[in-house]
């Protein structure tokens, strides 16, 4: 086994509030080893919405996730974060010399003095179509997420559920794909009105077509889905023919490991105090949508601010003997140093 990792701080979750609490340690010279189970940074940003509008960043009048994503990365290069990707923390204990253990999923051990879970709503994970090997499709024709809309360009194409990712990824593929049928099971959706309009009137002028009922089989040919069993109220059961099934109930979180660490939770939430945003355990610091705290708004700006205040107070553990002067990266010759912009 390897030797673990000796650290000031490790971040867990590179969401923008993970990615983010990298640049507010850096200002204070502590550098950050950054987890992710994901694959790719960017949390629910780049998972959920990478090419959606975010309109209320402060001072950036739009952007999408992937774009606050990539300025993130951008910003906080000069402090050469490690990334540890596609791997989720499980292991969090204090030891006897009052840091930490931290392991993962792929054998990564870190002993650290401070720890920030940034881990949003936990390892999130998209909830799945109960139909009897129908998982055999997933990664190929049964999709939970759309990562690359070119792939349905020209595709019969049939979409299940009947909240805002429904609707909007079926407004969205309309234009492209050969056809769209979207499936819910019943006529009443959880969308925004405006998005259910349009739905409608996409499909009066046979843009698309709504479909009432519930998937309960599938044929195949060979390996390939080549089409769906939908029973509707009626009882009846029809045959759908598609080339891709695209499936949104809906993410269930799943705070996962974190529930074991010893940290006092509230409805799935980690408690902390609006000084420091540090948990029940001295040195374990929450931000980002994983905290919560009387008046938290689960919004991007709030994990920002939250990130700063963590940092400060975590940079005693850190730096025992030093005294932390909060300065300002306009005119600070010593931050203009540490940014690498003399
Ligand atoms: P997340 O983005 O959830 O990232 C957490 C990361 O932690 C994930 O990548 C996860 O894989 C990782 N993780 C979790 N547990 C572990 C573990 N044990 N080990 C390793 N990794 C782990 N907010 C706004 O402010 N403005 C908007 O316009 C806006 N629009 C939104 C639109 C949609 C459709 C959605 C779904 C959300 C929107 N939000 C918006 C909310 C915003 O995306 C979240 O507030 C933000 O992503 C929270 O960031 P975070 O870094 O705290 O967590």
């Amino acid at each position: 086994t390897r030797e673990p990792i000796v650290a000031d701080a490790v971040i867990i979750g590179a969401g923008p509030v993970g990615l983010f609490q990298v640049f507010e340690l850096g200002l204070l010279e502590i550098k950050a080893h950054v987890i992710d189970s994901l694959a790719e940074v960017g949390g629910q940003c780049v998972e959920l919405y990478p090419d959606k509008p975010i309109y209320d960043i402060p001072a950036v009048p739009v952007c999408t996730g992937q774009e606050l994503t990539d300025n993130l990365l951008k910003q906080i290069e000069p402090f050469d974060p490690t990334f540890h990707l596609g791997q989720e923390v499980t292991v969090v204990e204090r030891r006897d010399d009052q840091r930490f253990n931290v392991e993962t999923t792929a054998g990564t051990r870190f002993i650290t003095k401070t720890i920030f879970i940034a881990a949003g709503v936990g390892s999130f994970q998209p909830r799945t179509l109960k139909v009897d090997g129908i998982e055999q499709f997933e990664g190929s024709q049964l999709n939970y997420r759309v990562k690359d809309p070119a792939k349905f360009a020209g595709k019969n194409l049939v979409i299940c559920g009947g909240g805002d990712s429904a609707l909007d990824w079926a407004l969205n593929l309309a234009g492209t794909a050969e056809s769209v049928v979207l499936l819910h099971r019943r006529d009443e959706f959880r969308a925004a009105p405006a998005s259910v309009a349009k739905m409608k009137d996409m499909c009066d002028k046979y843009e698309m077509q709504l479909l009432i009922g519930q998937v309960t089989g599938y044929e195949s040919e060979g390996d390939t889905l080549s089409g769906i069993k939908v029973t509707g109220a009626d009882g009846v059961t029809r045959r759908l023919p598609l080339d891709h099934l695209l499936v949104f109930f809906g993410l269930s979180p799943k705070l996962g490991p974190i529930a074991e660490w010893g940290l006092d939770i509230e409805r799935k939430q980690l408690k902390v105090g609006t000084e420091r945003f540090e948990t029940n355990v001295p040195g374990i610091f929450a931000v980002g949508d994983i905290n919560t705290y009387p008046g938290k708004k689960k919004l991007i700006l709030s994990g920002f601010h939250e990130a700063a205040l963590a940092a400060f107070a975590a940079a005693p553990y850190i730096f025992p003997d030093k005294k932390i002067h909060m300065q300002y990266t306009t005119t600070s010759p010593k931050l203009h140093k540490i940014l690498g912009v003399e």
